[in-house]
């Protein structure tokens, strides 16, 4: 089985569509979205219509579940919650309700997928270092977790002696013995200093397992034009092309 996992895509076409040709070429047999299809970018409908096709596992992320006013956006920064009560306002009830009734969890055999993290997905914790790590790999049995959230590609490995280590290779070959937390990276707005948009294809077969991190070229321009024609905050425009 071969899995294109997409993540945090915020309303970013451009960035959506060049992931999804580049899926498209990659002989996927499914494709995941961990959430975050709303919330900073401009086109926040057209974004939700094109994972709705794609996508064969879809769940929910902290922006989604705000948008649709489920979530409290006072402990989001102020250019978020100005990105969500702008998305609020343009999204269409057909969007709404399909946000509405994704899940926060969903599980493919061996692996669980969760926008934020396994021990409390509703609370939109981080998972940022191997001490988040640790607790989180408590609260789930599969053999591999997929998280996005924090827009950071990090991955951490549970060995037997359950000593818990961040691991950096790329492709990362997985280790039967272990187990696995992989944030995908973000689609839409990453966060690591590369402005490329990133996802993860998840090899997974009898004998081998590999995970990899792709980055792919889009037209942030037009991304970031469209956000000052619709009077989304500066902040967020410039962010998109440094990666941060
Ligand atoms: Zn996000």
């Amino acid at each position: 089985m071969r899995f294109a996992i997409i993540s945090d895509i915020h309303g970013n076409l451009a960035a959506l569509q060049s992931v999804v040709e580049r899926i498209k070429n990659e002989n996927c047999d499914k494709v995941i979205c961990l959430g975050d299809l709303v919330g900073y970018g401009p086109h926040p409908n057209e974004c939700v219509e094109i994972v709705r096709e794609i996508a064969d596992i879809i769940i929910i992320g902290n922006h989604d579940h705000a948008a649709i006013g489920l979530t409290d956006t006072r402990y989001f920064n102020p250019h978020a919650r100005a990105a969500i009560a702008w998305t609020s306002a343009v999204l269409t009830n057909k969007s709404k309700d399909f946000l509405a009734q994704l899940d926060f969890v969903a599980r493919d055999d061996e692996a669980l997928f969760v926008h934020a993290t396994p021990c409390e997905p509703e609370k939109w914790d981080y998972i940022l270092n191997a001490v988040d790590a640790a607790i989180n790999f408590r609260c789930f049995k599969e053999f591999i977790c997929f998280v996005g959230h924090s827009h950071i590609p990090v991955r951490f490995a549970r060995f037997p002696d359950r000593h818990v280590k961040n691991i950096q290779a790329n492709p990362l070959n997985l280790e039967l013995e272990n187990r696995y937390i992989i944030n995908v990276g973000s689609v839409g707005q990453p966060r690591d200093g590369d402005a490329k948009a990133a996802f993860t294809i998840y090899n997974y077969h009898s004998d081998a397992r590999t995970v990899e991190l792709v980055r792919v070229p889009y037209d942030i321009e037009s991304t970031q034009q469209a956000m000052v024609e619709n009077n989304l905050p500066q902040f967020l425009v410039e962010r998109l092309e440094c990666g941060r």
